[in-house]
């Protein structure tokens, strides 16, 4: 072979080697966020709501998702379509999902249709780190180290239809968990923009938060209300 085509052959390799780790890269991520959702703002958009069928969950924040994300913003999704979601894996921590991750989609279910689709969506892009057991006890042990609404209520930020500075509820958050979070808003039918789903960073091993690389945008008002639920 001649030096040329040896460099060449060379060159490809190194190429395909190059690509084959940026595919291998792009099922990995850089951290997650833990999305928690006020339930009386998911009632009070246009889409309304309905318990589900173990009753009326508490007045308190509940678990969106755990969401593996990269630092530029992007997100990997739907990484793996033999992790089908396994009831029997979990079927002991049904009971305090109820109560920490309820749903309030329609019509009035049992919570198995949205924790299906939160694994299959997110939890499947992060097999690396946590299987579907540990994904799920991951996210309940995150919502119990960062009670958000008792760092709203030691603040005197309470649910009761009031209206409040974006800089109050995030220094609230702050200094009772100690990272800063984002807030996401819902505009309700009257127009008024409300404290909707509250962002953490937790590191890839899925159990310690940190400070977010990056932060999802607002879409707030200046005044922001605390609707009752
Ligand atoms: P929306 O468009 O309502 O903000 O988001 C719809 C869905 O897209 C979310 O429930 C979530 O599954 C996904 N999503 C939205 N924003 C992000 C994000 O910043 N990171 C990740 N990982 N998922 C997101
Ligand atoms: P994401 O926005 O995470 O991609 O998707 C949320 C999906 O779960 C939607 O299809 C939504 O209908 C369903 N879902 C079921 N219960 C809830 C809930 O309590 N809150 C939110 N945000 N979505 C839920």
């Amino acid at each position: 072979m001649k030096l040329n085509s040896l460099c060449s052959v060379i060159i490809i390799h190194l190429f395909v080697l190059q690509c084959l780790s940026v595919v291998c890269r792009s099922q990995d991520f850089d951290f997650f966020y833990f999305v928690q959702q006020w339930p009386g703002a998911y009632c009070d958009t246009k889409r309304s709501c309905c318990y589900p069928r173990t009753g009326k969950p508490a007045a308190d924040f509940g678990i969106h998702g755990l969401w593996p994300n990269y630092k530029d913003g992007g997100y990997p999704s739907d990484c793996d379509p033999d992790a089908r979601f396994d009831k029997s894996e979990i079927s002991d921590l049904i009971p305090t999902m109820e109560k920490e991750w309820p749903t309030l989609s329609c019509p009035s279910n049992d919570g198995i249709k949205f924790w299906t689709h939160e694994w299959t969506k997110h939890g499947t892009c992060s097999e690396s780190e946590l299987d579907q057991r540990q994904y799920f006890e991951a996210a309940i042990a995150l919502k119990r180290k960062a009670n958000l609404l008792h760092a709203l209520t030691d603040a005197g930020i309470k649910p009761n239809d009031e209206f409040y500075k974006m800089e109050e509820i995030r220094d609230a958050i702050k200094e009772g968990v100690g990272y800063t979070p984002g807030i996401e808003c819902n505009v309700d039918q009257s127009g008024n923009s409300q404290i909707y789903q509250v962002y953490l960073c937790v590191d890839t091993s899925g159990s310690d938060f940190i400070e977010c690389p990056l932060l999802p945008r607002a879409r707030c008002g200046s005044s922001i209300q605390f609707p009752k639920f």
